[in-house]
């Protein structure tokens, strides 16, 4: 008789290695070994906490070899199926390692409880363990009912919590002390006389959910958004997956179509998980979905502490939230039986993951879809060139919606040359423009996108610039600090009064950042009340609400910001937008800068005019002929990507060609240079081996050459299969070895070519 096999499970682990492992399953763990649990496995010398992903399908050869796992970690599985079938996808797309992706698509609050004891495994030997389940990150509240009966009845407070209690039913200890001050004495009291009953129960912690939003109907939808409406929710009922690009202007009403095609997605018994830029994910948007729908909404953000996380994806995996609205994050929200996905914004930069795993929550909102056999709406007013480009191809349905609702009017809109005037902050027109817009006591709108004081200090007698030592970038003056700042690094320096190069004394700060021209503005309208709204006024929780609440009860005139401003939020009150430059974008080394300056523009744009009085727009630039900007002004998005398309086509770019960023660091420059160099040979090697039509481009020093403190170098691969690029790095990865002290980063797609 053959002996049973002992069990080899496959576990992976989140460090940054290859593949998964391989480990035997001890016979008294083999009942609460179910994937998606974490386990704790021996790693070198040390313990780790991995991931069960299943048996291995592995023959059972150099079985001796294994270790055992330790301890299964949790009573309940942390993903399922399918959930590991989208990680996979994500690790092998972006070629990162599986247990890395697990780690980051769960709750950091998982890890919270994890405590460590030692005890004395069976033969004796002691093992560490950890508790999870239950432990201190699951908040739990008292609540007080009437007991019927009749019990004495106490005076006084205590009596008053009786009648509060008999009138509500119940009541949980937090609501009591509210309204009745310090009583803990009177709840003691009342549970002694048998007048009342407590008991302890799980509670979740909800910024949002106590705030009382009230209730509203859909409306009834213009043809346009009917249209939309009507084909996503055919493509519901048709139950396979179905992506759409919804274009539609600033107000066009893309909302009120994505409220109502989730409303079709849970009558047919399934859930919808929103996407929105981090930026745009306020109570004004979490209440318009709360007050349309009675079931429960989960919101995610970075705003929210670990144990609020938690808490909120508990509720999605008990299903008892069936809509999720949260940033790029929530992508891997839990959520089951998913009908329909909306990613709002689509076409916004923030939706990429610049650290750790470098995943695109966009992007990856298809496959997601596509794996749950649901609907994809990606929203925007400036598409992405890429999408569009989908759309024209048939691989997108379109579904687009022209105009504003209630025949809005789009915004006046005009261009101002700013060519030959230096030194003026504000051209004639707009300093008019802002003071009629004052007398008529309509809200500004001033967007550029600096912030600081100035953008650098230079020295008249050497010329130099004031830089960051670590990241070579120019340093910006904070007046508020009285210090130069780095934005890449947070490096500052005291304003100095010499110059730190040659100590000559004639040092100017040249260039305009947000907190000047709010000086400026106040200058020249002393009456008017003026604010700011950058990375500098927000900082903090509720910081961005604070800023927007001023403008939306009209205690602020005129509002200065960054792209901050720019986005998604709908001001009634704004009639003047004005921007100030929007030049720095523009000449940004990415291929994309034209995209990004048409969107950024159109979108402060549209800011102009949401309410019952037209908008206007001024459009103050050195560069007054770029069709980024003939385009945006003229509302013209189709022209955009005519012009857009074409340069892409004859430079080889997205859409034409996928891209792959490889960016090699070290402290020693040389040493990043020739690691680099080594990359680049072996890449153009392998792909004449392999016969492929991919590009190897550089390796050349980043725009970005050196960021705290590590000089930086770029290889860009170009290729017009993704399946190609992936084969290609799949052999570099296996063959190439670098020193320790160098990182070699792979960006699948970048976005940022910084
Ligand atoms: P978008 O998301 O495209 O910017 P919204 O959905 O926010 O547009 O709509 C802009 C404004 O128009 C909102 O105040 C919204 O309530 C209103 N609105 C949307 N659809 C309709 C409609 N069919 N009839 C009347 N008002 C509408
Ligand atoms: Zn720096």
């Amino acid at each position: 008789m053959p002996t049973p096999s002992p069990q080899i499970v496959e576990v992976a682990i989140p460090l940054p290695l290859e593949g998964s492992f391989h480990y035997l399953l001890p016979e008294r763990l083999q009942d609460q070994a179910t994937p998606g649990k974490r386990v704790l496995v021996p790693f070198g010398r040390r313990k780790l906490t991995g991931y069960l992903l299943g048996v291995a399908s592995a023959a059972a050869d150099g079985i001796g070899e294994l270790k055992e796992v330790l301890e299964v970690l949790d009573e309940e599985p942390l993903f399922t199926a399918p959930e590991l079938e989208f990680y996979r996808w994500i690790a092998s797309y972006y070629l990162h390692p599986l247990g890395e992706v697990i780690k980051m698509a769960l709750p950091a609050g998982i890890n919270l409880v994890s405590r460590y004891r030692c005890e004395k495994g069976e033969d004796g030997t002691p093992i560490m363990r950890e508790y999870l389940s239950g432990g201190k990150n699951v908040r739990t509240e008292r609540f007080y009912r009437v007991l019927p009966g009749s019990a004495e009845r106490p005076r006084g407070k205590g009596g008053e919590i009786l009648d509060f209690l008999a009138e509500q039913g119940e009541s949980p200890a937090g609501a009591l002390r509210e309204r009745f001050g310090a009583c803990s004495p009177q709840l003691n009291r009342l549970v002694e006389l048998g007048a009342a009953a407590c008991d302890e129960r799980e509670v979740y912690r909800d910024p949002f959910r106590a705030a009382s939003f009230g209730h509203d109907q859909p409306l009834p939808l213009n043809p346009g958004q009917r249209e939309a409406y009507d084909r996503i929710a055919a493509a519901l009922a048709g139950g396979s997956f179905s992506p759409f690009l919804l274009h539609g202007v600033t107000g066009s009403g893309k909302t009120e179509v994505y409220l109502q095609s989730i409303a079709a997605a849970l009558s047919a018994g399934k859930t919808a998980l929103v996407l929105v830029p981090e930026i745009a994910l306020t109570p004004q948007l979490v209440g318009r979905f709360k007050r349309r729908f009675e079931v429960g909404i989960a919101v995610l953000h970075s705003g929210l502490s670990d144990g609020e996380r938690f808490d909120e994806w508990r509720r999605i995996r008990r299903g008892e939230a069936c809509i999720v609205i949260g940033a790029r994050s929530a992508l891997f929200a839990p959520l089951e039986r998913l009908g329909i996905v909306v990613v709002d914004e689509e076409h916004e930069g923030s939706y990429k993951q610049s650290e750790g795993v470098r995943y695109n929550a966009r992007d990856l909102s298809l496959v997601r879809g596509k794996l749950a056999q649901a609907v994809v709406v990606l929203g925007s007013a400036t598409p992405l060139i890429t999408s569009y480009h989908a759309a024209m191809n048939g691989r997108l349905g379109y579904l687009h919606l022209p105009s504003r609702v209630r025949e809005l009017p789009m915004p006046e809109t005009v261009m101002l040359d700013a060519r030959g005037q230096k030194g003026l902050t504000f051209l004639p027109p707009l300093v008019d423009a802002i003071r009629e817009n004052l007398e008529q006591k309509g809200q500004t709108l001033l967007f550029l996108n600096r912030r600081g004081f100035a953008t650098y200090l230079v020295c008249h007698d050497c010329g130099q610039v004031l830089r960051c030592p670590n990241c070579e970038v120019t340093l910006t003056y904070h007046r508020g600090k009285g210090r130069h700042v780095c934005h890449y690094c947070d490096y500052s320096l005291a304003a100095p009064t010499l110059c730190p190069t040659c100590g000559g004394g004639e040092i100017t700060l040249l260039g305009r950042g947000t907190e000047r021209v709010e000086e400026e503005v106040q200058e020249l309208f002393p009456e008017a009340r003026v604010s700011r709204m950058d990375r500098d006024t927000t900082k903090g929780r509720g910081g961005h609400a604070r800023v927007l609440k001023a403008l939306e009860d009209g205690s602020v005139d005129i509002l200065i910001g960054t792209q901050m401003i720019a986005k998604g939020h709908d001001f009634p009150g704004v009639t003047l937008v004005g921007v100030v430059s929007a030049d720095a974008s523009l000449n940004l080394p990415d291929f994309r800068s034209s995209e990004r300056t048409f969107q950024l523009v159109t979108q402060v744009m549209g800011r102009a005019g949401r309410g019952d009085r037209p908008g206007r727009v001024m459009v103050q630039t050195l560069a007054p002929e770029h069709y980024a900007l003939t385009c945006a002004v003229a509302h013209d998005f189709e022209g955009f990507y005519r012009e857009e398309i074409a340069f892409r086509e004859e430079v080889g770019y997205p859409p034409f060609a996928h891209l792959v960023a490889m960016t090699i660091s070290s402290i020693s420059n040389p040493q990043a240079e020739k690691a680099a160099e080594e990359a680049a040979r072996q890449l153009r090697g392998l792909k004449t081996e392999m016969r492929m039509r991919v590009e190897v481009l550089g390796p050349v020093t980043a725009p970005l050459g050196k960021v705290r403190g590590r000089f930086r170098w770029q290889i860009l691969l170009k290729g017009r299969e993704r399946s190609e690029l992936h084969r290609l790095l799949a052999r570099f990865r296996a063959g190439y070895t670098h020193p320790s002290t160098v990182r070699v980063v792979i960006d699948v797609d970048p976005v940022e070519m910084l």
